[in-house]
């Protein structure tokens, strides 16, 4: 039995609770324990409290001081498109140009770029690339990501991008969440309604027989996939044992998000043009909004979704990165804290409680991981502040510190290595 005693965390933002998403005033309440510890055994947590009970406690278990930083559960992060091939800095460069979507796909970017890329790379460079990208989430604080397909659109493609993040799972400390989003983009070559018969016959059921993936997920806008064709697809993957998500009501207001309530998704996300219908309708269907201010930020837009309006109505929302090469290059969740407070007037608290124990329940994990309660996995941050609230008031840097996975130390390098003490 291996066992560690961490002490003297400045703030122990534990998110104790409800077993259940937070909503409303929940969303505020992190639970703190000052000068707050934990005893870990084998990777699981045993008891959370004050650090001199700890440490009447702690038996032979090895002492793991943060000297006054802020302890708080591993980010999840419940949106990302983490495997694909190259960047988009040609579009990247258009954009700041002032070059419209069009005339950006026009001179041969956009998603279609990224999907001729993703292709023509190998199984092994394609897992690589995105061992690199991971490794980027872990030094920002981040234990469990969210990683879909969708930059493959043919049966072997998808496949390939599938069991890359399988690989992932096996082969670095981060624990992956497969999502399939075959429908993410109709291909050049092939018509929507053929494209729409390979997902739903020959993608979907290879990937439910080998366990490809736990989620399905459409891209349900004008001109990708409408509404009576994300369904059917969104169906037939419900048949198969999938869960559902849906990009909904990012470029327009479409109804993506009536649909997710129709359709029992767990998430609907991005949501930067939904109204007040589509709210109340994912309330009455306990839909999680997962909101995506990266995206928003990264495109010079400033339509951020209504996360107010949605925290107000009882909705159990979730902030996550969208980390992709064409709209949201960053894997940062204190980022995502930081736009989340200065541009969707989220509280540093509300924002903490989206991205951790909110975000864990949409990845049916809620009852592991996202907060740090005994008998949870040992899944948690150091931060070298004193205040919670530093890691949304700070940005533009990582103010991690060390990062532990089931107990382990899997990455280490904060800003003062030396404790302070
Ligand atoms: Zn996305």
């Amino acid at each position: 039995m291996s066992s560690l005693a961490v002490l003297h965390a400045s703030e122990l933002l534990t998110l104790a609770g409800t077993e259940r998403p937070r909503t409303g005033q929940e969303m505020s309440n992190l639970a703190i324990i000052q000068d707050g510890g934990m005893l870990i055994c084998d990777g699981r947590i045993e008891i959370v409290g004050p650090s001199d009970e700890i440490e009447k406690s702690r038996g032979e278990a090895e002492i793991v001081d943060v000297g006054g930083r802020v302890v708080l559960p591993g980010f999840v992060d419940a949106h990302t498109h983490l495997v694909f091939a190259g960047t988009r800095l040609d579009d990247f460069e258009r954009r700041a140009r002032g070059e419209t979507y069009e005339q950006i796909a026009a001179a041969g970017g956009g998603i279609w770029s990224t999907v001729e890329k993703t292709r023509a790379t190998s199984d092994s460079d394609l897992f690589e690339q995105a061992k690199k990208h991971a490794s980027w989430f872990l030094k920002c604080g981040t234990t469990t990501v969210e990683a879909k397909s969708g930059y493959g659109l043919t049966v072997n493609d998808e496949l390939k991008i599938l069991r890359v993040i399988r690989r992932l799972n096996d082969e670095t400390p981060l624990e992956f969440v497969p999502t399939f989003l075959g429908a993410h983009a109709v291909p050049r070559d092939i018509s929507p309604n053929e494209y729409i018969d390979l997902v739903i016959n020959e993608m979907l059921s290879r990937i439910a027989s080998e366990k490809l993936a736990e989620f399905c997920d459409v891209f349900c806008e004008q001109g990708y996939f409408g509404i009576e064709q994300s369904k059917e697809i969104l169906t037939a993957a419900k048949k198969l044992g999938l869960k559902l998500r849906i990009h909904a009501d990012q470029l327009t207001n479409s109804g993506g998000a009536k649909l997710a309530a129709e359709l029992k998704a767990t998430t609907a996300d991005h949501l930067e043009k939904t109204d007040e219908r589509g709210i109340a309708a994912m309330k009455s269907a306990r839909v999680q909004p997962v909101l995506l201010p990266g995206s928003v930020y990264a495109l010079g837009s400033r339509c951020y979704p209504r996360a107010r309006e949605m925290i107000e109505a009882g909705l159990a929302v979730v902030i996550a990165t969208d980390f992709n090469p064409g709209s949201s290059p960053s894997p940062s969740m204190p980022m995502m804290l930081s736009l989340a407070c200065t541009q969707m007037r989220m509280s540093p608290a509300e924002a903490l409680t989206a991205s951790t124990i909110n975000a864990a329940y949409t990845l049916g994990r809620g009852d592991k991981i996202g907060s740090l309660e005994p008998g949870k996995l040992a899944n948690f941050s150091i931060f070298d502040c004193e205040d919670y609230r530093e890691l949304a008031y700070w940005f533009g840097f990582s103010q991690a510190h060390s990062v532990y996975v089931r107990g382990e130390r899997v990455w280490s390098g904060g800003l003062r290595p030396s404790a302070k003490n």
